[in-house]
């Protein structure tokens, strides 16, 4: 089963040919990152309109890549959410249009749900699984026992995880996005600085990140204001250290919890060195296996898409022409 996969939930415009879930024969992102970095963020506008101009030769290249022509594809997938609606709603356009066009199945993808299965990409799942995935949006931890059975165990009170290190690498004046950047530092830098970890009630799954944005806010501005010499090397480094331990400890403690066969790792801060150092050092011995994408499959890509939908293939899930972009889906 080939299955065309596309992704412009945010500023990558992707496609994609997966191979029976597991197999990937073309990758093909344009990231729109250059555009929006004098803005220091995403600007849902740029976005959309990039996302028409990219959208039919990015197709095309998977295509040339995969050496496929349109009567090997089976199916055509694409992330119907959630994301920025005028972004979806290009991908969502394209995927209508080609299913019409060309008599092949639809099937929607909830975005979260690829960045968990761009990890089928490297190795089989077994169940139950637990999938910490921390993204620009989203911190999750999401247990699964069987192929497109999503349980949120625990999420972010407020802000995402991936936004956390985007606004501190803001106030460091670095550039957008700030999480590699962040990352970077951390690795120069030492833990100086002692950050709140929000561990939030005892037996708690969520998340809270603004407390630690708050306070990093306020150790540079108290520290100009003394003007003492504050290392960004070292803000990093402390930053990222309140931020791992956190995930580090409350992943370990659900995979403990719900007895899991593996635990797997997903979304752009999947990237993160020192998140993979941690996690990797705390889950040795544990007799679970830990499992992380490679870094070019953590950011947004249509690989993972095509990963999700081939289960949803299997299953007989498919979608008409009235799929419609949803920015706020639940993850199904
Ligand atoms: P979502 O998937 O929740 O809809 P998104 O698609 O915008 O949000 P992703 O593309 O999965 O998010 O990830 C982008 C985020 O990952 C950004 O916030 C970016 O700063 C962060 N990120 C990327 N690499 C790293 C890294 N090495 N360390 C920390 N953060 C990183
Ligand atoms: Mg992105
Ligand atoms: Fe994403």
């Amino acid at each position: 089963t080939c299955i065309l996969a596309i992704e412009t939930s945010c500023d990558e415009t992707a496609a994609a040919i997966v191979k029976n879930g597991t197999e990937l024969l073309a990758n093909v992102v344009a990231s729109q990152i250059e555009s929006h970095k004098r803005f220091g963020g995403v600007v849902p506008e740029i976005a959309s309109r990039h996302h028409v101009e990219a959208i039919t030769d990015v197709i095309s290249e998977a295509f040339s890549q995969s050496g496929l022509e349109w009567d090997d594809i089976d199916a055509i997938a694409v992330t119907e959410g959630p994301g920025l609606v005028g972004a979806l709603l290009i991908g969502v356009s394209a995927a209508k249009a080609l299913s019409f066009a060309k008599k092949k199945p639809l099937i929607g993808v909830h975005h979260i749900a690829g960045h968990i299965y761009a990890n089928r990409l490297i190795e089989e799942f077994e169940f139950p699984l637990l999938a910490l995935i921390v993204s620009g949006g989203h911190t999750e931890l999401v247990l699964m026992k069987g192929h497109g059975e999503f349980e949120v165990i625990g999420q972010t009170r407020d802000d995402a995880c991936g936004e956390a290190y985007d606004k501190v690498a803001r106030m460091l004046s670095l550039p957008y996005p700030g999480g590699p950047h962040i990352d970077r530092l951390a690795a120069d830098g030492e833990e100086t600085i002692e950050f709140p970890r929000a561990y939030l009630e005892e037996g708690s799954f969520d998340f809270s990140f603004s407390g630690l944005k708050s306070a990093v806010i306020n150790t540079i501005h108290n520290a100009k204001q003394r003007g003492k010499e504050l290392k960004d090397e070292d803000i990093a480094a402390s930053f990222q250290a309140s931020v791992v331990e956190v995930l580090v400890e409350k992943t370990f403690k659900a995979a403990k919890q719900y007895n899991v066969k593996e635990v797997i790792v997903a979304g752009g801060v999947a990237a993160n060195k020192g998140l993979r150092n941690k996690l990797a050092e705390r889950f040795e011995n544990s007799g679970i296996p830990l499992h992380f994408p490679p870094i070019h499959l953590c950011t947004d890509n249509a690989a993972m898409i095509g990963a999700a939908a081939h289960i949803a293939y299997e299953q007989g899930r498919r979608h008409g022409m009235d799929l419609n972009a949803n920015p706020g889906l639940e993850l199904y």
